[in-house]
């Protein structure tokens, strides 16, 4: 017999463990226009198993709120519940002894604020207003509300150019979607309830490289309708397209030499290759829309001579001024700013960064996507400095992990205190702070400067992407609504106090993903053909498969890879690979067809057209 023995796992933790797993993936699925009562009540009921139980407030507490909850659940509670459930849950998180339980507490009174009106309803007639509205998830999750099931039927009985077809009555650009969409059609799939979400974005992509073209754009007949839009970026191209398609009058003005926005003044080209970009441009310019180029508005053109000219202005100009760092030494020769080079490199300038070190600042998207590009400008080191932790950064995971893997060196929990300059002006080191994580705001730690000596790391350039602004003085100064620097518009897209003026995209946002900018000027284009005393409807007449039943095993989700670091990081064609014929119809072949075997009100049905 010994002291000590080395734990085993038993059976039933085993089984436990994986039940675990199985919740996990059932909490990443939770679809929207699940009840949130039902929810609050399971959630707590987890909760509640969880803690240690040898304080009252937790052990009796906890137990008293989850029979409350099933109280108004069941139909044997009245109004007064709801305050009662709020007291208790504040008493319980004011009191119990630790940070368990008044977590728990913290989740009730968070709900109970959050959907007091679901609480009533339940209250008042007996059931959830949730369940009054449960969409597909995948449809519901896209901005622009692309048919996902529908596409991926057809892709999976080989019909590409109908798939396509398919998307472009929501999104007109779905090869630059199957390239860089940050899919959030994919968060709440419900796949994932039995292994892992559809690689929709994936799909998306191999459509449209598969893609043997449909018969031609057939627009309405001419409106005589004049409408501008405003920079030519997504949100304004996606406008312009579906407006054309309408029978209106559309020309763009964009201030710069060619049309794309961040698309190709941002996105670098091994991501979302110049070819396929201007494939796709091309394809909605078939249209026929006017398009001018090198106008800025408010500058080359003022916007009362548009407004007199046209009869509806849609403003789309995007964030495109860089942020500074405001700290000693930002004005020193190569210091640049992320926009300014992902601006040149849109241009064909290609910056050369041969032999120098490079310091990036930022934790974004934008910022992984200036430390690759360095690395593909041959610079000799590529340190990114993040004030901080890694898990924080708001880059997507695998945006971190490429970047590292293409050999830039993240350094985390370093703020940016000043930059070192030489005898002659040009920035040779940047001095850091190393900081402690500290109190949790906004669901991340604050980083808090530590009680250790600053470090300076030394560098040749320093890149800068810390966010952008939007550049809309002009539009303020004519009258547009503008707070903290964004254009104020509301839900469909109309300039309240402005008839006629509509804006949307980054510039309405702020920063945020191509396809809200598409989104948005997909419901521009709608309000807008009302507003000019119309009502043409989008569609896309594309008879869709039969529904299959062969979904049924969990099966193993086709992640997209990409070409070898040591050989992609030399270049800035395409990173990542398509997926095969044998690859795609696997994956399309997983997709459960929530918009047939759905729930709630959706059961069989989908929108045809918009
Ligand atoms: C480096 C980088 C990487 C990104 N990566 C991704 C990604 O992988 N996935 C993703 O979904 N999103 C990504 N984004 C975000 C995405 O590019 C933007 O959200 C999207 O392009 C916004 O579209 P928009 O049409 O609103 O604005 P923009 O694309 O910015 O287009 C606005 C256009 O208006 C023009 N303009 C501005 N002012 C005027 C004026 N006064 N007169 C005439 N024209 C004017 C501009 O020149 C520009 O062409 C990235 C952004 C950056 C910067
Ligand atoms: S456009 Fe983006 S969010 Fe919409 S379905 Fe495609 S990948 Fe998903
Ligand atoms: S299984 Fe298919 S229909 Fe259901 S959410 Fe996922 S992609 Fe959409």
């Amino acid at each position: 017999m010994s002291r000590l023995s080395i734990d085993t796992q038993n059976r039933a933790q085993r089984t436990v463990e994986e039940l675990y797993k199985d919740l996990e993936r059932r909490i990443t699925a939770s679809q929207p226009g699940l009840c949130p009562v039902d929810l609050a009540a399971s959630f707590l009921h987890i909760c509640h198993s969880q803690s240690c139980g040898k304080c009252t407030p937790c052990r009796v507490g906890l137990g008293r709120l989850e029979d409350l909850i099933q109280m108004v659940l069941n139909g044997t509670a009245d109004e007064g519940t709801v305050d009662l459930i709020e007291e208790t849950a504040q008493s319980v998180y004011m009191t119990a002894d630790c940070a368990i339980g008044s977590e728990a507490a913290r989740m009730v009174l968070k709900g109970v604020k959050g959907f007091r009106d679901d609480y009533l309803e339940h209250i008042r007639h007996g059931r959830c207003m949730g369940l009054q509205n449960q969409p597909v998830p995948c449809v519901f999750q896209c901005p622009a509300h692309v048919d996902v099931p529908g596409y991926i039927s057809l892709i999976h009985e080989g019909r590409c150019a109908d798939a396509v077809r398919l998307i472009r009555k929501d999104n007109p650009f779905p090869s630059v979607c199957g390239l860089i969409c940050e899919h959030p059609c994919e968060v709440r799939c419900r796949r994932t309830l039995v292994d892992d979400p559809i690689n929709i974005r994936g799909l998306k992509r191999y459509a449209c490289e598969h893609d043997a073209g449909g018969p031609p754009l057939v627009t309405a007949p001419p409106t005589g309708k004049r409408v501008a839009v405003i920079g030519g970026g997504p949100s304004g191209l996606s406008a312009a397209f579906y407006l054309s398609m309408m029978g209106h009058d559309v020309t763009v003005f964009e201030q710069r030499k060619k049309l794309g926005g961040m698309l190709r003044y941002g996105i670098p080209a091994y991501r979302l290759p110049r070819e396929t970009l201007d494939r796709e441009i091309g394809y909605l310019r078939q249209t026929g829309f006017a398009v001018e180029t090198e106008t800025s508005i408010g500058k080359d053109v003022m916007i009362q001579s548009l407004r007199e000219r046209f009869d509806a202005i849609y403003v789309a100009i995007g964030a495109h001024n860089d942020r500074k760092l405001g700290i000693e030494g930002e004005d020193g020769e190569g210091v640049i700013s992320a926009v300014e080079m992902l601006r040149m490199i849109g241009d064909d300038v290609m910056p050369d960064f041969c032999g120098l070190d490079v310091v990036v600042v930022g934790g974004g998207n934008v910022a992984m996507d200036v430390a690759r590009s360095a690395v593909r400008l041959g610079a000799k080191s590529v340190t990114v400095a993040y004030r901080r932790r890694k898990q924080d950064m708001t880059a997507l995971p695998e945006e971190v992990e490429g970047a590292m893997a293409d050999g830039c060196e993240i350094l985390e929990m370093m703020a940016p205190v000043r930059i070192e300059k030489d005898e002659e002006g040009r920035a040779a080191a940047l001095i850091v702070q190393p900081q402690l994580a500290g109190p949790v705001e906004g669901g991340r730690p604050k980083p808090v400067p530590a009680d250790t000596p600053e470090v300076r790391i030394p560098c040749d350039r320093l890149l800068v992407a810390v966010g952008q602004g939007i550049d809309s003085r002009k539009f303020g100064e004519y009258g547009i609504p503008i707070v903290r620097g964004k254009i104020k518009a509301l839900d469909w897209s109309g300039v309240s106090g402005e008839d006629g003026i509509f804006a949307g995209g980054d510039c309405v946002t702020g920063p945020a993903t191509v396809i809200r900018a598409i989104a948005a000027g997909k419901v521009a284009a709608a309000n807008i053909d009302n507003y000019l005393g119309f009502n043409h409807e989008i569609e896309a007449d594309v008879p869709l498969p039969r529904i299959r039943f062969d979904d049924h095993h969990p099966l193993g989700r086709i992640n997209m890879k990409e070409r070898p670091a040591s050989e992609r990081r030399h270049d800035f064609k395409l990173m990542e690979c398509g997926m095969t014929e044998e690859e795609a119809m696997q994956e399309s072949g997983r997709c459960l067809h929530c918009d047939h075997f759905g729930y709630g009100i959706f059961k069989g049905g989908r929108v045809a057209k918009w």
